[in-house]
């Protein structure tokens, strides 16, 4: 019997390509899906068109009664699209989204059979939430938890195959209030920081009353024939290739970045983008990655809540379009050694509904100001709380990207181009005790015009940083690629949140003193400059030499997810947090114990299928060879053949066999290693145990006698499908 592996490469010529329809308008269909407002004006009464308006943009609550009219409303549209069932929608911890399905179908008392949804099924259910992780809330709490209507984020209806499900996106909490998904804690962020950005916003205009952080992501990944990945258990089980020799072209041709999407491909894209459409997301750009078989795909900013849905829908929608087509997506961040790994930006700005982007430069002294006073409130907010963005993102899987040379190093840093550091420089040394004419000279710099061209040639260098200005907003570079972005979206609107807040305070202070309120600002903005400067970084963040300089200048480089995460329970996190009313500190222990114990599971998962697939896929055929190897050797000797016929032969036969026993006894000893990390009880300490007495000493080890091996065996015998395959054809 052949291979699995074989099989996949023989199945490649047979296959015939999944068909996609011919493309319509991209506006024909795009909300389709959606219960937009649009929608609700034509299924809504008045009053119910009202109550969900308000409560879309101001934020207020639904009574019974108008939630009983506008569930009626949504079960006639979604009927009339062909749905049966509706689902609250939610974002547990667990990192995907959840839904649970119920038919609107139901009996009467009598046993007659109706279709009903009422405005309490639209407004609160109770998933089972005891396999959720809760970090031993419930334990403390209580054990159910409900999920509740977000009316903020529009109502859609997915599809699924010719199955139609009404999806309400929804809130996770605990009886007692405790958030346990990642969606109520971002809101809270967000509710924060658009108070904090819109008191500051008055400085410069009292028309402003809401201010809105904007997301656009950019979601990188990886497409290979599902022939390949079926016959990978460590991708199937882990996402990653824990084993697997590079091959002799990887990355380094850079033929693949902007290259032509190979057709199979690009059929997955026209096809998970107009499902993306349907959903109202946003999509508009789409391209091959650095690495073979990498891509990326990247919509239209929206408000943070709604990018941050749509992120995770599209994530869900990729992985299922993936199997029509016969294909598999990974969302790993780094599916292969030795090629880059994927990741995810989040392109981050604030825009007023006044329409003005906080973070685009202005045109006039006065929009000059409000730009650089977010922009240096930004700097500074990163710098203060580095350790808490870091904290943000760390996972088990950036772990492997952060800090590999194709990623930002696991330093949080601030690039912000030639330009505005000269900006900042001006500043800083001009403010002096006295306000005057040359520091005005800095406000009415036409930074509008100039800092777009000026950036345009930093790209390049930009790249290297985790965290860098982008002409009009900034790009958080260092988000792992399968996370969900809400996340680092919390972490980064609450610091910001606080920043600004505390801004306002010392420029109220200084204008109570009886600075002219310009002068003020001015002020509290050099004294933010020469407080955070140690964060703004121009060169290479790959370098060993930027490594150095970080440590001389004090700022932290935490590598590993169990001590990355230390920062989300200090003091100054839960006071951060509690302040501006994101997370309780229950909530923070909580969610610092779920983080580590998913870290502590996917190293454990990676350490165990490591030792199976050793046992099962790599031994066998190696075996195998070393006695093909000896027959030959003693078939030579045999006949009569002097040892220099068949030195060559001897020469591999003794590099397998020192392959063989040296894997054999570093995958007993990691296995004792985890046994032994496996007794500890406290989760942070097991943590780092896992990392430093399983994953560093034995993954990279095992690994390189595996890959020696499978350099050294007879190809036609090797089972696992090698990266030249999995990258290179399809
Ligand atoms: P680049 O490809 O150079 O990083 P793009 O202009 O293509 O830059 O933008 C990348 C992402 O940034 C897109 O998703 C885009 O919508 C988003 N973006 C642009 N402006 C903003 C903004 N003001 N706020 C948030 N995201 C933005
Ligand atoms: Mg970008």
């Amino acid at each position: 019997m052949s291979s699995l592996r074989f099989k996949s490469i023989d199945n490649l010529s047979t296959q015939s390509q999944e068909k996609v329809a011919g493309s319509s308008k991209i506006t024909a269909i795009f909300n389709e899906n959606v219960f937009t407002l649009k929608t609700a004006r034509e299924f809504l009464s008045d009053e119910a068109y009202k109550s969900l308006l308000h409560s879309i943009k101001g934020g207020k609550k639904i009574d019974r009664v108008v939630a009983n009219q506008i569930s009626a409303g949504l079960r006639q549209w979604a009927e009339a699209k062909g749905v049966t069932h509706f689902t609250h929608w939610f974002q547990p911890l667990t990192g995907t989204a959840a839904e649970k399905h119920d038919s609107f179908f139901t009996l009467k008392s009598d046993g007659t059979p109706i279709e009903e949804f009422d405005g309490a099924a639209l407004i609160q259910q109770e998933p089972d939430a005891s396999s959720f992780p809760s970090g031993g809330l419930r334990a403390t709490f209580e054990a159910r938890g409900y999920t509740g209507w977000d009316p903020s984020s529009p109502i859609f209806i997915m599809e699924i195959g010719s199955g139609k499900t009404l999806c309400i996106p929804t809130i996770f909490v605990s009886y007692t209030g405790e958030s346990l998904d990642y969606k109520a804690p971002l809101l809270k962020a967000l509710a924060s920081l658009e108070k904090s950005a819109v008191d500051v916003c008055h400085y410069f205009d009292k028309n402003v009353n809401k201010v809105t952080a904007t997301l656009g992501w950019e979601q990188e990944y990886f497409v290979i024939d599902e022939g390949f990945f079926n016959a990978r258990p460590d991708l199937l089980m882990s996402g990653r290739t824990v084993f697997g020799h590079s091959p002799a072209k990887g990355q380094q041709l850079e033929d693949h970045y902007f290259g032509s999407i190979p057709e199979r491909i690009y059929a997955f894209m026209r096809d998970f983008e107009t499902e993306g459409y349907k959903l109202g997301i946003p999509l508009r750009t789409r391209h091959n990655e650095v690495a073979p078989a990498q891509f990326e795909c990247a919509p239209i900013f929206e408000e943070v809540s709604v990018g941050v849905d749509h992120n995770l829908l599209l994530m869900d929608i990729m992985d299922r379009v993936a199997r029509r087509h016969k294909l598999r997506v990974l969302l790993h961040e780094k599916p292969f050694a030795g090629i880059n790994g994927n990741g995810k930006h989040n392109n981050w700005s604030m825009s007023t509904d006044t329409g003005v982007n906080l973070l685009a430069p202005g045109k006039t002294p006065k929009t000059n100001l409000m730009f650089l006073t977010f922009f240096v409130n930004t700097i500074k907010a990163v710098h203060d709380y580095s350790d808490i963005l870091r904290a943000s993102i760390a996972s088990a899987g950036n772990d492997f990207r952060l800090g590999a040379n194709e990623a930002p190093p696991a330093i949080i840093s601030v690039f912000i181009g030639q330009y505005l550091t000269k900006v900042l420089g001006d500043v800083k040394e001009r403010v002096g005790s006295k306000f005057d004419e040359q520091d005005e000279a800095i406000l009415k710099l036409d930074l509008h015009k100039s800092i777009p061209e000026l950036l345009l040639d930093n790209t390049d260098r930009n790249r290297t940083s985790p965290f860098a200005f982008t002409g009009n907003k900034f790009e958080f570079r260092a988000v792992g690629s399968a996370a969900n972005c809400a996340n680092a979206m919390t972490a980064l609107n609450t610091i910001l949140a606080e920043t600004l807040s505390t801004f306002k305070k010392d420029v109220d202070a200084l204008i109570d003193k009886g600075e002219k309120k310009e002068i003020a600002i001015m002020h509290v903005i050099r004294e933010y400059i020469v407080a955070s400067e140690k964060v703004l970084f121009e060169g290479d963040g790959y370098s060993e030499e930027w490594h150095h300089e970080a440590e001389r200048r004090g700022l932290p480089n935490v590598r590993t997810t169990p001590l990355a995460l230390d920062a989300m329970v200090t003091d100054k996190a839960k006071k951060l947090f509690e302040d501006n009313g994101v997370y309780s500190h229950t909530e923070l222990e909580a969610r610092h114990e779920i983080e580590l114990e998913k870290y502590i599971k996917k190293v454990q998962i990676e350490a165990r299928i490591m030792g199976e697939l050793v046992t099962s896929h790599i031994l066998p055929p190696s075996i195998k060879y070393q006695n093909t190897l000896i027959q030959n050797i003693k078939g030579m000797k045999e006949i009569g053949l002097k040892e220099e016929s068949y030195a060559n032969q001897k020469q591999i036969l003794v590099k397998i066999s020192e392959h063989i026993s040296k894997i054999s006894e570093l995958v007993e000893k990691m296995i004792e290693a985890r046994k032994v990390a496996n007794a500890i009880t406290n989760t942070r300490t097991k943590a780092i145990a896992y990392n430093a007495q399983v994953k560093e000493p034995f993954f990279d080890a095992i690994r390189y006698h595996a890959d020696k091996l499978e350099l050294l065996v007879d190809d036609k015998e090797w089972v696992l499908p090698k990266y030249r395959e999995m990258l290179f054809l399809r």
